[in-house]
Protein backbone atom coordinates (compact mmCIF):
# COMPACT_ATOMS: atom_id res chain seq x y z
CA UNK A 1 0.00 0.00 0.00
CA UNK A 2 1.46 3.27 -1.07
CA UNK A 3 0.87 6.48 1.34
CA UNK A 4 0.64 10.02 -0.30
CA UNK A 5 0.57 13.48 0.80
CA UNK A 6 0.99 17.07 -0.49
CA UNK A 7 4.95 18.09 1.35
CA UNK A 8 2.93 20.72 3.72
CA UNK A 9 0.89 18.02 5.20
CA UNK A 10 2.70 16.74 8.43
CA UNK A 11 3.60 20.65 9.26
CA UNK A 12 -0.03 21.27 10.32
CA UNK A 13 -0.80 22.09 13.94
CA UNK A 14 -4.59 23.05 15.24
CA UNK A 15 -4.42 26.33 16.73
CA UNK A 16 -7.96 25.23 19.02
CA UNK A 17 -8.56 28.54 21.04
CA UNK A 18 -6.62 31.28 18.39
CA UNK A 19 -8.14 29.82 15.97
CA UNK A 20 -10.40 32.71 14.02
CA UNK A 21 -13.16 30.46 13.09
CA UNK A 22 -13.42 27.56 14.64
CA UNK A 23 -14.46 24.61 13.37
CA UNK A 24 -16.55 23.39 15.99
CA UNK A 25 -18.85 26.27 15.56
CA UNK A 26 -21.10 26.66 12.31
CA UNK A 27 -21.56 22.86 11.25
CA UNK A 28 -23.69 19.78 12.69
CA UNK A 29 -20.78 17.61 13.80
CA UNK A 30 -21.69 13.70 12.51
CA UNK A 31 -20.57 11.37 15.19
CA UNK A 32 -19.84 7.82 13.97
CA UNK A 33 -21.37 5.17 15.65
CA UNK A 34 -18.47 3.28 17.40
CA UNK A 35 -18.33 6.72 19.47
CA UNK A 36 -21.61 6.77 19.85
CA UNK A 37 -21.76 3.89 21.29
CA UNK A 38 -18.85 4.84 23.55
CA UNK A 39 -20.62 8.10 24.47
CA UNK A 40 -23.57 5.94 25.50
CA UNK A 41 -21.73 4.40 28.00
CA UNK A 42 -19.77 7.10 29.46
CA UNK A 43 -21.18 7.25 33.45
CA UNK A 44 -20.85 10.28 35.76
CA UNK A 45 -21.03 14.20 35.26
CA UNK A 46 -19.52 13.86 31.45
CA UNK A 47 -21.91 11.27 30.77
CA UNK A 48 -24.91 12.79 31.64
CA UNK A 49 -23.77 16.25 29.79
CA UNK A 50 -22.95 13.77 26.93
CA UNK A 51 -26.92 12.32 26.88
CA UNK A 52 -28.01 15.73 27.13
CA UNK A 53 -25.65 16.89 24.45
CA UNK A 54 -26.39 14.39 21.51
CA UNK A 55 -29.05 14.30 18.73
CA UNK A 56 -29.05 10.89 19.53
CA UNK A 57 -31.35 10.13 16.63
CA UNK A 58 -29.71 11.94 13.78
CA UNK A 59 -25.85 11.12 15.61
CA UNK A 60 -25.02 14.82 15.83
CA UNK A 61 -23.60 17.00 18.79
CA UNK A 62 -26.43 19.89 19.78
CA UNK A 63 -25.87 23.32 18.70
CA UNK A 64 -26.21 26.14 21.02
CA UNK A 65 -25.87 29.56 18.94
CA UNK A 66 -24.32 27.78 16.59
CA UNK A 67 -21.72 26.18 18.59
CA UNK A 68 -21.02 22.65 19.39
CA UNK A 69 -22.52 21.93 23.58
CA UNK A 70 -19.29 20.72 23.90
CA UNK A 71 -17.37 23.61 22.97
CA UNK A 72 -16.61 26.09 25.77
CA UNK A 73 -16.16 29.94 25.88
CA UNK A 74 -12.33 29.61 25.33
CA UNK A 75 -13.16 28.18 22.38
CA UNK A 76 -11.60 24.83 23.56
CA UNK A 77 -13.09 21.38 23.45
CA UNK A 78 -15.01 20.21 27.41
CA UNK A 79 -15.01 16.33 26.05
CA UNK A 80 -11.41 16.47 25.04
CA UNK A 81 -10.45 18.60 28.15
CA UNK A 82 -12.40 16.07 30.38
CA UNK A 83 -12.16 12.61 28.01
CA UNK A 84 -8.77 13.08 26.32
CA UNK A 85 -8.19 13.12 22.73
CA UNK A 86 -9.39 9.58 22.35
CA UNK A 87 -12.64 10.76 23.07
CA UNK A 88 -13.27 12.68 19.62
CA UNK A 89 -15.05 10.95 17.21
CA UNK A 90 -13.64 10.34 13.94
CA UNK A 91 -14.72 13.79 12.45
CA UNK A 92 -13.44 16.23 15.39
CA UNK A 93 -10.15 13.32 15.79
CA UNK A 94 -9.60 13.52 12.12
CA UNK A 95 -10.34 17.25 10.51
CA UNK A 96 -8.50 18.80 8.97
CA UNK A 97 -7.07 15.65 7.47
CA UNK A 98 -8.75 13.90 4.41
CA UNK A 99 -7.95 10.87 2.78
CA UNK A 100 -8.97 9.38 -0.67
CA UNK A 101 -8.95 5.62 -0.73
CA UNK A 102 -7.81 3.57 -3.56
CA UNK A 103 -7.30 0.00 -4.06
CA UNK A 104 -3.25 0.62 -3.87
CA UNK A 105 -3.42 4.24 -2.33
CA UNK A 106 -4.16 6.25 -0.08
CA UNK A 107 -4.31 9.89 -0.91
CA UNK A 108 -4.29 12.46 2.03
CA UNK A 109 -5.09 16.51 1.90
CA UNK A 110 -5.69 19.03 3.99
CA UNK A 111 -9.04 21.06 3.84
CA UNK A 112 -9.25 24.06 2.52
CA UNK A 113 -11.78 24.78 4.74
CA UNK A 114 -9.71 25.10 8.34
CA UNK A 115 -8.20 28.81 8.14
CA UNK A 116 -4.41 27.35 8.80
CA UNK A 117 -4.70 25.12 6.19
CA UNK A 118 -6.18 27.88 3.85
CA UNK A 119 -3.14 29.60 4.95
CA UNK A 120 -0.47 27.21 4.44
CA UNK A 121 -1.76 26.30 0.83
CA UNK A 122 -1.58 30.02 -0.27
CA UNK A 123 1.18 30.30 1.32
CA UNK A 124 3.25 28.09 -0.34
CA UNK A 125 5.66 29.87 -2.50
CA UNK A 126 7.17 27.07 -4.38
CA UNK A 127 5.72 25.03 -6.71
CA UNK A 128 4.24 21.63 -4.23
CA UNK A 129 5.57 18.44 -4.57
CA UNK A 130 3.62 15.18 -3.33
CA UNK A 131 5.69 12.69 -1.08
CA UNK A 132 4.73 9.10 -1.45
CA UNK A 133 5.39 6.14 1.37
CA UNK A 134 5.37 2.55 0.87
CA UNK A 135 3.81 0.12 4.28
CA UNK A 136 4.01 -3.16 3.78
CA UNK A 137 2.27 -3.82 6.77
CA UNK A 138 -1.00 -2.89 5.38
CA UNK A 139 -2.76 -5.29 3.13
CA UNK A 140 -3.71 -3.92 0.06
CA UNK A 141 -7.81 -4.26 -0.04
CA UNK A 142 -9.54 -5.94 -2.40
CA UNK A 143 -11.78 -3.56 -4.17
CA UNK A 144 -14.59 -5.24 -6.34
CA UNK A 145 -14.62 -3.92 -9.40
CA UNK A 146 -12.23 -1.29 -9.18
CA UNK A 147 -10.26 -0.33 -12.53
CA UNK A 148 -6.41 -0.52 -12.59
CA UNK A 149 -6.30 0.92 -16.16
CA UNK A 150 -8.35 3.77 -15.56
CA UNK A 151 -6.88 4.81 -12.76
CA UNK A 152 -3.13 4.30 -13.45
CA UNK A 153 -3.94 6.70 -16.81
CA UNK A 154 -6.03 8.99 -14.22
CA UNK A 155 -2.59 9.43 -11.99
CA UNK A 156 -0.35 10.09 -15.07
CA UNK A 157 -2.64 12.13 -16.97
CA UNK A 158 -3.09 14.13 -12.58
CA UNK A 159 0.36 14.66 -13.12
CA UNK A 160 0.41 15.89 -16.83
CA UNK A 161 -1.83 18.29 -15.33
CA UNK A 162 -0.02 19.46 -12.20
CA UNK A 163 3.11 20.04 -14.74
CA UNK A 164 1.28 22.70 -16.85
CA UNK A 165 -0.37 24.04 -13.85
CA UNK A 166 2.74 24.39 -12.22
CA UNK A 167 4.76 25.99 -15.59
CA UNK A 168 4.96 29.80 -14.19
CA UNK A 169 6.31 30.48 -17.62
CA UNK A 170 2.82 29.95 -18.75
CA UNK A 171 0.00 32.87 -18.11
CA UNK A 172 -2.76 31.31 -15.57
CA UNK A 173 -5.63 32.13 -17.65
CA UNK A 174 -3.46 29.79 -20.27
CA UNK A 175 -2.54 27.34 -17.96
CA UNK A 176 -6.49 26.48 -16.94
CA UNK A 177 -7.38 26.54 -20.39
CA UNK A 178 -5.32 24.38 -20.98
CA UNK A 179 -6.50 21.88 -18.42
CA UNK A 180 -9.90 22.44 -19.19
CA UNK A 181 -8.88 21.86 -22.90
CA UNK A 182 -7.25 18.24 -22.00
CA UNK A 183 -9.97 17.24 -19.70
CA UNK A 184 -12.71 17.62 -22.42
CA UNK A 185 -10.84 15.98 -24.86
CA UNK A 186 -10.00 12.93 -22.29
CA UNK A 187 -13.77 12.82 -21.52
CA UNK A 188 -15.10 12.71 -24.98
CA UNK A 189 -12.05 9.85 -25.46
CA UNK A 190 -13.14 8.10 -22.16
CA UNK A 191 -16.90 7.71 -23.55
CA UNK A 192 -16.38 6.92 -26.97
CA UNK A 193 -13.95 3.63 -25.61
CA UNK A 194 -10.49 5.32 -27.02
CA UNK A 195 -8.89 6.94 -23.60
CA UNK A 196 -5.89 5.02 -24.38
CA UNK A 197 -5.25 6.39 -27.70
CA UNK A 198 -4.67 10.04 -26.88
CA UNK A 199 -1.62 11.31 -26.84
CA UNK A 200 -1.50 14.17 -23.80
CA UNK A 201 1.33 15.75 -25.03
CA UNK A 202 0.50 16.06 -28.78
CA UNK A 203 -3.08 17.71 -27.74
CA UNK A 204 -0.53 20.14 -25.48
CA UNK A 205 1.63 20.85 -28.36
CA UNK A 206 -1.71 21.53 -30.55
CA UNK A 207 -3.23 23.56 -27.62
CA UNK A 208 -0.18 25.80 -27.28
CA UNK A 209 0.38 26.32 -31.19
CA UNK A 210 -4.01 27.09 -31.70
CA UNK A 211 -4.53 29.57 -28.22
CA UNK A 212 -2.85 32.43 -29.77
CA UNK A 213 -6.07 32.30 -32.44
CA UNK A 214 -9.21 32.17 -29.58
CA UNK A 215 -11.01 34.68 -29.68
CA UNK A 216 -12.30 36.03 -26.47
CA UNK A 217 -15.95 36.55 -26.26
CA UNK A 218 -17.64 40.09 -25.35
CA UNK A 219 -17.33 41.40 -22.04
CA UNK A 220 -21.18 41.32 -21.86
CA UNK A 221 -21.44 37.90 -22.53
CA UNK A 222 -18.71 36.93 -20.10
CA UNK A 223 -20.94 38.75 -16.97
CA UNK A 224 -23.80 37.13 -18.06
CA UNK A 225 -21.87 33.79 -17.52
CA UNK A 226 -20.59 34.82 -14.29
CA UNK A 227 -24.63 35.85 -13.19
CA UNK A 228 -25.15 32.40 -14.23
CA UNK A 229 -22.76 30.66 -12.26
CA UNK A 230 -24.06 32.78 -9.22
CA UNK A 231 -27.22 31.58 -9.55
CA UNK A 232 -26.28 27.71 -9.58
CA UNK A 233 -24.23 28.66 -6.59
CA UNK A 234 -27.65 30.03 -4.73
CA UNK A 235 -28.81 26.69 -5.71
CA UNK A 236 -26.65 24.71 -3.55
CA UNK A 237 -27.27 23.52 0.04
CA UNK A 238 -26.87 26.37 2.41
CA UNK A 239 -23.95 25.26 5.52
CA UNK A 240 -23.89 28.23 7.11
CA UNK A 241 -26.44 31.05 7.37
CA UNK A 242 -23.46 33.99 6.57
CA UNK A 243 -23.14 32.53 2.74
CA UNK A 244 -26.15 33.05 1.00
CA UNK A 245 -26.05 36.60 2.33
CA UNK A 246 -22.43 36.95 1.10
CA UNK A 247 -23.58 35.95 -2.41
CA UNK A 248 -26.29 38.87 -2.35
CA UNK A 249 -24.07 41.04 -1.03
CA UNK A 250 -21.63 40.02 -3.97
CA UNK A 251 -24.61 40.25 -6.66
CA UNK A 252 -25.16 43.42 -5.51
CA UNK A 253 -22.39 45.09 -5.46
CA UNK A 254 -20.68 43.79 -8.52
CA UNK A 255 -23.25 42.74 -11.04
CA UNK A 256 -26.58 44.99 -10.21
CA UNK A 257 -25.47 48.08 -11.73
CA UNK A 258 -24.63 46.72 -15.17
CA UNK A 259 -21.85 45.60 -17.27
CA UNK A 260 -19.56 49.06 -17.27
CA UNK A 261 -19.49 49.52 -13.69
CA UNK A 262 -18.47 45.46 -13.16
CA UNK A 263 -15.67 46.02 -15.86
CA UNK A 264 -14.38 49.22 -14.32
CA UNK A 265 -13.74 47.43 -10.85
CA UNK A 266 -12.69 44.16 -12.11
CA UNK A 267 -10.31 46.24 -14.07
CA UNK A 268 -9.41 48.24 -10.81
CA UNK A 269 -9.01 45.32 -8.73
CA UNK A 270 -6.72 43.63 -11.28
CA UNK A 271 -4.40 46.98 -11.54
CA UNK A 272 -3.93 47.09 -7.66
CA UNK A 273 -3.78 43.34 -7.29
CA UNK A 274 -1.23 42.60 -10.71
CA UNK A 275 -0.62 45.57 -11.07
CA UNK A 276 2.92 45.10 -11.62
CA UNK A 277 5.16 41.88 -12.17
CA UNK A 278 5.50 41.03 -9.05
CA UNK A 279 2.23 41.49 -7.96
CA UNK A 280 0.81 39.75 -11.07
CA UNK A 281 3.21 36.78 -10.18
CA UNK A 282 2.16 36.32 -6.73
CA UNK A 283 -1.39 36.45 -7.39
CA UNK A 284 -1.19 33.49 -10.11
CA UNK A 285 1.26 31.59 -7.63
CA UNK A 286 -2.14 32.27 -5.41
CA UNK A 287 -4.10 30.47 -8.13
CA UNK A 288 -1.91 27.73 -8.98
CA UNK A 289 -1.90 26.49 -5.16
CA UNK A 290 -6.01 26.45 -5.08
CA UNK A 291 -5.62 24.55 -8.81
CA UNK A 292 -3.44 21.76 -7.46
CA UNK A 293 -5.00 21.66 -4.08
CA UNK A 294 -8.65 20.79 -6.06
CA UNK A 295 -7.04 18.68 -8.87
CA UNK A 296 -4.66 16.73 -6.31
CA UNK A 297 -8.13 16.07 -4.04
CA UNK A 298 -10.58 15.06 -6.66
CA UNK A 299 -8.92 14.36 -9.92
CA UNK A 300 -8.56 10.40 -9.22
CA UNK A 301 -11.87 10.16 -7.86
CA UNK A 302 -13.36 9.65 -11.70
CA UNK A 303 -12.11 6.17 -11.08
CA UNK A 304 -15.44 5.62 -9.43
CA UNK A 305 -17.86 8.16 -11.20
CA UNK A 306 -15.85 8.31 -15.11
CA UNK A 307 -16.49 12.51 -14.89
CA UNK A 308 -13.06 13.29 -15.95
CA UNK A 309 -14.14 16.71 -17.32
CA UNK A 310 -16.16 17.75 -14.01
CA UNK A 311 -13.27 17.57 -11.53
CA UNK A 312 -11.30 19.94 -13.89
CA UNK A 313 -14.32 22.45 -14.00
CA UNK A 314 -14.17 22.30 -10.32
CA UNK A 315 -10.72 23.36 -10.24
CA UNK A 316 -11.02 26.02 -12.34
CA UNK A 317 -14.59 27.39 -11.48
CA UNK A 318 -13.50 27.48 -7.91
CA UNK A 319 -10.67 29.76 -8.70
CA UNK A 320 -12.62 31.77 -11.02
CA UNK A 321 -15.12 32.14 -7.63
CA UNK A 322 -12.00 32.47 -4.90
CA UNK A 323 -11.14 35.25 -7.31
CA UNK A 324 -14.78 36.77 -7.76
CA UNK A 325 -15.43 36.84 -4.01
CA UNK A 326 -11.92 38.24 -3.04
CA UNK A 327 -12.56 40.79 -5.00
CA UNK A 328 -16.15 41.39 -3.53
CA UNK A 329 -14.66 41.95 -0.35
CA UNK A 330 -12.12 44.28 -1.71
CA UNK A 331 -14.60 46.50 -2.96
CA UNK A 332 -16.18 46.18 0.43
CA UNK A 333 -13.53 46.88 2.53
CA UNK A 334 -12.78 49.80 0.72
CA UNK A 335 -10.86 48.83 -1.81
CA UNK A 336 -8.33 46.72 0.40
CA UNK A 337 -7.61 43.20 0.22
CA UNK A 338 -4.73 41.71 2.58
CA UNK A 339 -3.30 38.21 2.25
CA UNK A 340 -5.50 37.04 5.51
CA UNK A 341 -8.69 38.42 3.82
CA UNK A 342 -7.95 35.97 0.50
CA UNK A 343 -7.45 33.06 3.06
CA UNK A 344 -11.06 34.04 4.61
CA UNK A 345 -12.59 33.93 1.57
CA UNK A 346 -10.66 30.46 0.20
CA UNK A 347 -11.69 28.74 3.18
CA UNK A 348 -15.37 30.08 3.46
CA UNK A 349 -15.59 28.95 0.09
CA UNK A 350 -14.21 25.74 0.73
CA UNK A 351 -16.97 25.12 3.58
CA UNK A 352 -19.66 25.75 1.54
CA UNK A 353 -18.70 23.69 -1.37
CA UNK A 354 -16.79 20.93 0.03
CA UNK A 355 -18.47 19.92 2.85
CA UNK A 356 -21.77 19.42 1.59
CA UNK A 357 -21.61 15.50 -0.75
CA UNK A 358 -24.75 17.20 -2.31
CA UNK A 359 -23.11 20.52 -2.99
CA UNK A 360 -19.98 18.46 -4.73
CA UNK A 361 -22.94 16.32 -6.93
CA UNK A 362 -24.65 18.86 -8.08
CA UNK A 363 -22.01 21.23 -9.07
CA UNK A 364 -20.43 18.11 -11.06
CA UNK A 365 -23.69 17.71 -12.40
CA UNK A 366 -24.38 21.43 -13.67
CA UNK A 367 -20.59 21.26 -15.13
CA UNK A 368 -21.64 18.02 -16.88
CA UNK A 369 -24.94 18.96 -18.41
CA UNK A 370 -24.80 22.80 -18.98
CA UNK A 371 -23.44 24.39 -22.04
CA UNK A 372 -22.10 27.48 -19.52
CA UNK A 373 -19.48 24.97 -18.39
CA UNK A 374 -18.28 23.60 -21.82
CA UNK A 375 -14.44 24.21 -21.90
CA UNK A 376 -15.27 26.40 -25.00
CA UNK A 377 -17.16 28.55 -22.78
CA UNK A 378 -15.07 28.36 -19.92
CA UNK A 379 -12.08 29.04 -21.67
CA UNK A 380 -13.01 32.71 -23.22
CA UNK A 381 -14.48 33.88 -19.86
CA UNK A 382 -10.86 32.97 -18.90
CA UNK A 383 -9.41 35.11 -21.49
CA UNK A 384 -11.56 38.19 -20.60
S1 LIG B 1 -10.69 25.13 11.87
FE1 LIG B 1 -8.61 24.21 11.85
S2 LIG B 1 -7.34 25.48 13.22
FE2 LIG B 1 -9.50 26.01 13.59
S3 LIG B 1 -10.11 24.75 15.35
FE3 LIG B 1 -10.66 23.58 13.50
S4 LIG B 1 -8.87 22.28 12.98
FE4 LIG B 1 -8.20 23.84 14.50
Amino acid sequence: MYYRKPQYYDDFTCIADRCPDTCCAGWQIVIDEKSLEEYSRVEGEVGVRLQKSIDWEEGVFHQYNRRCAFLNEENLCDLYRELGAESLCDTCRLYPRHVEEFEEVREFSLSLSCPVVAEMILGQKDPVRFLEEADEALEEEDYEDFDTILFDWLEEARAVLFDIIQNRKLSISTRMSLILNIADIAQKALDHGTLLEVSLEEEIQKFLESSNKQKAISETESLEIRKKMLKDLYKLEVLREEWPQLLERLEKQLYAQGEEHYQQIRQEFCRKMQGCAEKKQQWEIYEEQLLIFFLYTYFCGAVYDDMIYTKAVLAVFSVLWIEELAMERWLFQGKKLEFQDLVEVAYMYAREIEHSDENLNLLEEFFDTRTLYSSEKLMKVLEV
